[in-house]
């Protein structure tokens, strides 16, 4: 099985010397605080400086049926800024780890941690206070929630009816802040990213019925929910009541003249769509889907998306509720109110110097992410609809691990990586934040009982940290001047966005594909669906390609297009030699291999010809061989003749001399009858013609046979066995030649290579 590289990485070396398991466990801990410790120096470091991404860590505190399941307890705070992890037995890492490191014990190093006994006031007032100040200041500040379903987001983000969570609270301190500073007119309106638009009197009339109808369909949810009595993370009125009996505290270091106009906008991304969570849905009716677009500056924002104007932290409770009320919310196994969806309330500010003519000189953003929770399917027993959800929430936060995984190299290499923002909606979105926008701020929730999960979460935690993002709205300088139109506006800001962007190149890379285009593209298109503001709008605004063009300006423009020019002809140029010259090369290649199939040919002629002269020289030699052969047999028989002939002559005569002696004896035994002359001389004649015959075809015998010469033949039998020895010979000599031919070859070829 493989083994997590985390758990090899904590590998203790092995010891030469007996230890005992109070040493080994003591000594693990050294181990861990020893790496942690190193870390905590660079942490702290770095947490120092204002440009890392704060992480605030918040711990829930047990359930009742986590209580009741005795479940066990992993978390153990070591101070305000340190925890200790600690993996049951029964956890699936310690399980695959045991054998090797025993218990796994790790310490993790925040921002700041909130133990289980944390009210929502105190964490807000730890955490959330300073970004929202920041955002009075003209700061542009995210702040997202992080942590596994059920772990506390929701319930740290929004709070319950009891103790209400960071945005209420975040609502509530803004307006007390600039209680007193409230521009009332609706005619400034936020616009795209940092831009805003003066509105006609028109569209204003427009966007307070926009924002009346909105209301009232927040009223007709109160009532429904007062009949179903079924709200239950959100705030009701007299809570509101209660908070705004505070006496409120006007920051009297702004400047009386400077007003503020507050506009918030909610939405989700659910399934990877971007919906919005203000607008009115009917049943049967689809709810439309947002895009994300980037504006020349490239910052992200959501095209299309409802603004509304909020006079006072009531109305924006009211909006949260009702935006609440249109969240994907199911119930999961773990979870019974689980946002299915990552939710993005956003506020931003204009500050308005209130002068005869009113003029805004800044534009601050402040994004609150509840990000649903990542959770294991296994665990939620999810299927369908929710296997779904899970998947792309899943898949959105891995994107998001994956982009701060990428940002952290980035930044440690020094080098320009490519950063995955595009690979899911909610990176997209916030990729602002994370290319110099404004700093950001994560708050981590963990339960004390999910170890595998939690592990995960820190981990991701202790990467986000070290990440350092620019924060581009750190020296807020409000334009001096008086700003009559949105023009204006954009040419200040593109003016400022090229002078960020350039910085933020310095660090982050900027992730533009053609995506951006086509969407911005589609911003210039008339659309029929488009409200009327709108077009308007487009009435006041210069088109991008207009902005662009007057940016540049005409010198530079000019010498632009002659360096393109000039660039352009170079090109071609280099291209025409370029031609030539692949040409020249082409020509001699082809040369060079005609030369070389000549020479391979000649050559291949010649090995032929030599061949043919040695397998010529060979089959002479055997022929000569073949003829001696035949000689030599053909001289063998003929002495064998003759030694036969003599031999014939030999017994012929000795045969001769016997008839002779019984013809000489033949009259005296005729005397005694003539039946046995007769008798005799037929026998005679017989014994004569036995003899010959015996004479011609008896073997020779044995002092008879003539001397075996050495390869001679002397009967049909002893030919064989001369054949047999005689092809050995042959055979031999067959090998000479071959051998021959093959070192004539051999020689030959070296000539050759040699040529
Ligand atoms: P998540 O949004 O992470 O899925 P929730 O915020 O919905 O989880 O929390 C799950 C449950 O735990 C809720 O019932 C919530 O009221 C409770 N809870 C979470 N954090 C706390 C806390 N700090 N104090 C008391 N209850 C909490
Ligand atoms: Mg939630």
């Amino acid at each position: 099985m493989i083994r997590p590289s985390y758990i090899a990485s904590i590998e203790l070396s092995p010891r030469k010397w007996p230890v005992n398991v109070e040493d080994l466990k003591a000594d693990l801990s050294d181990e861990f605080s020893l790496v942690s410790s190193n870390l905590d120096i660079s942490q702290r470091n770095s947490l120092d400086s204002k440009e890392h991404i704060q992480v605030c860590l918040r711990i829930r505190p047990f359930t009742a049926s986590e209580k009741e399941n005795e479940s066990q307890d992993c978390v153990s705070i070591q101070d305000s800024t340190s925890i200790i992890l600690k993996g049951p037995k029964n956890s699936m890492i310690c399980q695959l780890s045991e054998k090797n490191v025993g218990q796994m014990v790790q310490k993790f190093t925040f921002s700041r941690v909130f133990g289980p006994e944390t009210t929502q006031e105190e964490f807000f007032d730890g955490t959330v206070k300073q970004p929202v100040q920041d955002f009075l200041e003209g700061h542009n500040r995210l702040i997202f929630t992080y942590g596994v379903t059920n772990a506390g987001k929701t319930y740290t983000f929004q709070g319950t009816e009891a103790d209400i969570g960071i945005l209420p609270r975040t609502m509530d301190m803004l307006f007390k802040s600039i209680h007193g500073q409230l521009y009332p007119d609706m005619d400034f309106k936020p616009l795209r990213c940092k831009d805003y638009i003066r509105l006609t009197k028109e569209q204003v009339r427009e966007e307070i019925a926009v924002k009346n109808s909105i209301l009232r369909l927040m009223k007709e949810v109160d009532s429904q929910n007062s009949i179903n009595n079924h709200s239950k993370t959100s705030e009701s009125s007299e809570d509101l009541e209660e908070l705004l009996k505070e006496p409120e505290q006007p920051n009297t270091s702004m400047a009386s003249y400077m007003k503020f106009s507050v506009w918030v906008s909610f939405c989700e991304i659910y399934n990877e769509c971007i919906y919005d969570l203000l607008l009115p849905v009917s049943n049967d009716k689809k709810r439309r889907v947002l895009r994300l677009a980037q504006d020349t500056k490239g910052c992200s924002y959501v095209k299309d998306l409802q603004w509304i104007q909020v006079s006072d932290s009531k109305e924006a409770f009211k909006l949260l509720k009702l935006g609440l009320k249109h969240q994907s919310i199911a119930c999961t196994k773990l979870n019974t109110y689980s946002s299915r969806s990552h939710s993005i309330f956003t506020v931003k500010m204009l500050k308005i110097e209130d002068s005869e003519a009113p003029n805004v000189t800044r534009v601050s953003e402040l994004a609150l992410c509840d990000l649903a929770g990542s959770e294991r399917c296994t665990k939620t027993r999810n299927e369908g609809d929710r296997l779904k959800e899970s998947g792309n929430i899943n898949t959105s936060l891995l994107i998001l691990g994956k982009c701060i995984n990428a940002l952290k190299n980035s930044q440690r290499s020094k080098l320009q990586l490519h950063i995955p923002f595009r690979e899911s909606k909610l990176t997209h979105f916030l990729q602002g934040f994370f290319s110099g926008k404004g700093k950001v701020y994560m708050i981590v929730n963990i339960s004390q009982c999910a170890y595998d999960e939690t592990l995960n979460v820190l981990k991701f935690s202790a990467i986000a940290q070290k990440i350092c993002v620019l924060d581009a709205s750190n020296a807020p300088q409000d334009h001096p001047f008086v700003q009559k139109s949105a023009r204006e506006v954009s040419l200040i800001n593109n003016v400022d966005t090229k002078i960020q962007v350039a910085r933020k190149r310095a660090t982050v890379l900027w992730d533009r594909s053609l995506e951006d285009v086509i969407e911005d593209d589609d911003d210039l298109t008339v659309d029929n669906n488009e409200t009327h503001e709108e077009h308007d709008m487009a009435k006041e605004m210069p088109n991008e390609e207009e902005e662009n063009k007057v940016i540049i300006g005409k010198e530079d423009y000019l010498r632009l297009l002659t360096i393109i020019e000039d660039l352009k002809s170079k090109l071609i140029n280099e291209r025409k030699d370029k031609l030539l010259l692949e040409l020249k090369i082409r020509e001699e290649a082809a040369q060079v291999l005609t030369q070389c199939f000549a020479q391979q040919e000649t050559d291949f002629r010649q090995c032929l010809s030599y061949e043919r002269e040695l397998l010529e020289e060979a089959s002479e030699q055997r022929l000569e061989i073949y003829k001696d052969l035949v000689n030599e047999c053909a001289k063998n028989l003929d002495e064998e003749q003759e030694i036969k002939d003599s031999h014939c002559n030999e017994r012929a005569g000795m045969l001769d001399n016997t008839v002779t002696t019984i013809k000489r004896q033949m009259p005296k035994e005729n005397s005694d009858g003539t039946i046995e002359g007769t008798q005799s001389s037929e026998s005679v004649k017989h014994g004569l013609d036995v003899g010959r015959k015996h004479c011609f075809e008896s073997k020779p015998t044995q002092e008879e046979e003539p001397p075996t010469k050495k390869d001679t033949i002397s009967t049909t039998a002893e030919q064989g066995a001369f054949r047999k020895n005689l092809n050995p010979m042959s055979e031999q000599k067959q090998k000479f030649a071959i051998r021959k031919l093959y070192h004539l070859r051999r020689r030959k070829s070296a000539k050759l290579n040699a040529k």
